[in-house]
């Protein structure tokens, strides 16, 4: 990682600069002024530095609960080690939509536009599911799917289903008190930059849940159990006429990927040399 650093260092220390690695600005990649005037051609550039100084990066993409949930209470209800000596069940079928629009169709589409968003930009994308039909896996797995691939950075996709209706607003959730080292600065910014995102997205701070749309939590199985900078983002409340109508719509679901894929985005390139 080190090494990592220390060749985009060089890399931006020099001519490539123009490349956007640096720039705080979120993707896609735009010259600033300064790079215009300048006589590199900011595209050649651009894709010079993508082959340079780029490693593989990982991001995994945790969309919550599964389309098979409902049909195996026998599986999902049974408990697995949740971290801090707990134990919790499997996994759950999440909410819905007042008008029956699922949660786990809600996260799968928007993962699944967020791993098509970053693979874009030359990120490895994995998922803790490979569709909406299944069973599981349970939370514990989850963690350790992302554990297994060295995620540089893992995100859990998720909406609620919180009963007042005037509850709305996302919050991103981290690991709190941290259990490893990359449960504690690095998700933290992670949550942070996805925090970032949304905002930028027009998406709106929780008003019933976490402070400024951050929320350390010590009893979420899948952020307790990773190894790697990891959060789960509410999306939104389902049960809140105007969210729900947004999480429902296309439109909706690519604007929530958008912000979010922006988020990981610029913590990569803050904090995992990309
Ligand atoms: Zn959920």
């Amino acid at each position: 990682m080190f090494a990592v650093r220390s060749l985009v260092g060089l890399v931006l220390s020099g001519v490539l600069l123009v490349a956007g690695c640096s720039s705080p600005a979120p993707p896609p990649p735009v010259p600033s002024a300064a790079a215009r005037v300048s006589s590199v051609p900011a595209p050649v550039s651009s894709s010079v530095a993508s082959s340079v100084a780029r490693e593989p990066v990982t991001v995994v993409l945790d969309p919550g609960h599964n389309g098979g949930n409902a049909r195996r209470p026998d599986v999902i209800n049974a408990p697995v080690p949740a971290g801090r000596g707990e134990t919790k069940p499997c996994n759950t079928t999440g909410t819905a939509t007042d008008r029956g629009y699922a949660e786990h169709a809600f996260n799968w589409d928007v993962a699944q536009r967020v791993g098509s968003l970053l693979e874009a930009q030359g990120v490895r994308v994995v998922y803790t599911r490979a569709d909406d039909t299944g069973v599981g896996p349970c939370v514990n797995e989850r963690a350790a799917i992302g554990n297994r691939a060295g995620a540089a950075a893992v995100v859990s996709i998720h909406a609620d289903g919180a009963t007042s209706a005037g509850a709305r607003g996302f919050h991103v959730a981290y690991s709190a008190p941290p259990l490893n080292a990359a449960q504690g600065a690095p998700s933290v910014e992670l949550a942070e930059a996805v925090r970032s995102g949304l905002l930028a997205g027009d998406f709106p701070l929780s008003n019933y849940l976490g402070s400024d749309g951050l929320a350390p939590r010590d009893d979420l199985a899948g952020l307790n159990l990773s190894e790697r900078p990891a959060v789960l983002v509410e999306c939104g409340n389902m049960r809140n006429a105007a969210e729900a109508a947004t999480m429902s719509s296309v439109d909706g679901r690519a604007r929530y990927a958008t912000a979010i894929a922006s988020g990981v985005v610029a913590f990569l390139r803050e904090h995992a040399g990309f």
